[in-house]
């Protein structure tokens, strides 16, 4: 054992107590850094129709979203069936799926911190005669079905559907 080794509490060796400093060191920058999340998102058919894009995708950069990824398809009824495949016991899944698959739209993977929750409060309520002043919804949407965009509810579902819609390549 070394002279500083015997001196360090606890029996310490100076390796440990360089590698305890670091790591708490590491611990603290991460409690400094602002964790940034992904979410996906949707412009949907009605939106991209009515010429409502580039204004939505303002309203998105303002809030402070960096746009990761963005591409316009237009995608098969049965393709929107797998998109929204939680919702196929609800009576509205048939004509929801019509819609989503009736004209182009542009699927987003947006970053910010709290990314998840920050969309959902600027798309506002899903039926837009709920929903708050400012909101997407309450500008560009027209009904509860043709309400203008999509945003993932959960990080288990943002993963599901930016992996259904984004290649990994495509996000680098
Ligand atoms: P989204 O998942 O598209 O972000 P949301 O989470 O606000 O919307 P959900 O309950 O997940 O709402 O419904 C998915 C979509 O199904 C809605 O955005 C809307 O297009 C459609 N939808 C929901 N409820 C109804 C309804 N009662 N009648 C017709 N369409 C509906
Ligand atoms: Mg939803």
């Amino acid at each position: 054992m070394t002279e500083t080794g015997d001196k360090l509490p606890f029996g310490l060796q100076p390796r440990s107590v360089l590698l305890l400093y670091t790591e708490s060191n590491a611990f603290k920058r991460k409690e400094n850094q602002q964790v940034s999340q992904r979410t996906f998102s949707i412009i949907k058919p009605d939106a991209v129709r009515k010429g409502h894009t580039a204004a939505i995708l303002a309203e998105i950069e303002k809030a402070g979203f960096k746009i990761i990824a963005v591409k316009k398809l237009s995608i098969s009824k049965t393709q929107a069936e797998g998109f929204y495949y939680v919702h196929k016991e609800r009576p509205f899944f048939g004509s929801l799926t019509d819609f989503m698959s009736s004209g182009p739209i542009f699927p987003l993977v947006l970053e910010k911190e709290n990314a998840i929750a920050d969309l959902r409060k600027l798309m506002g309520a899903t039926n837009p005669a709920n929903a708050e002043e400012g909101t997407i919804r309450k500008k560009y949407a027209g009904s509860i079905e043709e309400n203008a965009i999509h945003g993932s509810d959960g990080e288990d579902t943002a993963q599901f559907e930016i992996g259904y819609f984004f290649a990994g390549y495509e996000l680098a």
